[in-house]
């Protein structure tokens, strides 16, 4: 459901007159409070091996539970989203990356929880700097594996968003 819907009372004041003023914006009208309907940021990296083999997650959790994901997630507030991918990926999986370069950008929508969400994903490659304290967090995910770029699937990747990516870098 969309986030102004589920947004009854203003998050400021805690009243109900709270209209809204386009689809994306709702307005207080007791205290004045402005609340937009943005994308969250997320940044997720296509990280290769010395054999150039891409590093891929089995998602442990909806949304797409049991399939492919590119390891990654949401940008915390003051951190770059460079940052968010390196921590994001060392979080998930142990491995320090550096990246390499900007790929592009891809909007999402999903629902979550039963609230919608509206990630922005920035798409890095990246290259590995360490893999000594490799370690899988297995609240996110149920396995890390390296695949060659001819077993590169995209419809084994549950998010769209991620499946479109997949397809855009390997043209597939
Ligand atoms: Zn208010």
């Amino acid at each position: 459901m969309d986030p102004l819907q589920v947004l009854k009372f203003c998050p400021n004041c805690g009243k109900s007159n709270w209209n809204y003023q386009t689809s994306r914006l709702k307005i207080c009208q007791d205290c004045g409070y402005e609340f937009y309907k943005n994308p969250t940021i997320g940044s997720a990296g296509f990280v290769f091996d010395e054999k150039g083999r891409l590093l891929v997650v089995r998602r442990a959790k909806n949304p797409a539970k049991g399939t492919l994901g590119i390891p990654g997630g949401f940008c915390e507030a003051g951190e770059t989203v460079e940052e968010a991918v390196c921590r994001e990926i060392f979080e998930e999986t142990g491995i320090k990356v550096a990246v390499e370069e900007f790929l592009f950008d891809l909007p999402d929508d999903y629902e979550y929880k039963g609230i919608d969400l509206y990630p922005l994903d920035f798409y890095f490659k990246c290259k590995i700097i360490d893999m000594s304290q490799m370690k899988l967090d297995e609240s996110e995910s149920s396995e890390m594996l390296f695949i060659s770029q001819e077993e590169i699937n995209p419809e084994d990747f549950g998010l769209e968003a991620n499946r479109r990516a997949v397809k855009r870098y390997f043209n597939k």
